[in-house]
């Protein structure tokens, strides 16, 4: 019988331990805890364990999920992390804080567009293909630098930084390689007149490879909630 608030605690130990060894103060680290495929009850019993910023992956599921929680809504920093297609921008761009998933500017744009006024930024990350998977979305090292300068014009939203999905790897060297290639990349991107903060990178297998190399936002789900 796993309980959400001991794994909690337990991932939680894992993050300061991963930040000890690197050198790296704890609150440096946010951990997102990933609901995706869980019950709003699920999403309760962490919260009442203290967490607060939450990840989901479909925007159906997402949506009833908020709803449902709308008694701690301004409690609960909600994060998409999972794809997005054009025609469900808008009701992202009403009822997330965060997406680290954009993958092209012209979701960045309909996001900006469609963000309601009363609401501060939506928070961006955007998603590389870090591993260089042919069927993985994200977006290509290459085109970052362009894409980045237009979505960091945007009125409505503001460009945080860069979120990556590696190719799971089973030994920390490798699992290392490509969280460093994506802090490479924010470190270019900041060198070239942005100042993105976010590294969102590190899941249940890999965190702390993904905080060596200085992860600010791991995003985890299994560790917390149990396998799917
Ligand atoms: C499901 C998911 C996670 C969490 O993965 P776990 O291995 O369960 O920790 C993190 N990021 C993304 C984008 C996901 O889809």
């Amino acid at each position: 019988m796993t309980s959400v608030i001991g794994n909690l605690q337990a991932v939680r130990s894992r993050i300061a331990a991963a930040c000890d060894s690197a050198g790296r103060p704890v609150q440096a680290v946010t951990l997102l805890a990933v609901s995706k495929a869980f019950p709003a009850e699920a999403v309760r019993e962490a919260f009442a364990g203290g967490q607060r910023a939450f990840g989901e992956n479909y925007v159906q599921e997402a949506t009833s999920k908020i709803e449902a929680l709308g008694d701690l809504r301004a409690q609960i920093e909600w994060h998409l992390i999972g794809p997005l297609q054009s025609n469900k921008t808008r009701i992202v761009a009403e009822v997330f804080d965060w997406v680290h998933s954009v993958d092209r500017l012209k979701i960045a744009q309909r996001l900006s567009e469609q963000r309601p006024p009363q609401l501060p930024p939506l928070q961006l990350c955007l998603q590389v293909n870090i591993s260089g998977e042919p069927s993985k979305s994200g977006l290509d090292p290459a085109e970052l630098p362009a894409v980045a300068a237009a979505v960091a014009a945007l009125p409505r939203v503001r460009l945080r930084g860069l979120m990556a999905i590696p190719e799971p790897a089973a030994d920390p060297a490798a699992q290392r390689a490509p969280h460093r290639a994506l802090r490479e990349l924010l470190e270019r991107l900041n060198a070239g007149g942005l100042a993105l903060d976010t590294l969102s990178m590190g899941m249940s297998a890999d965190l702390e490879a993904a905080i060596a190399e200085d992860a600010t936002m791991v995003r985890v789900g299994t560790a917390i909630f149990g396998s799917r």
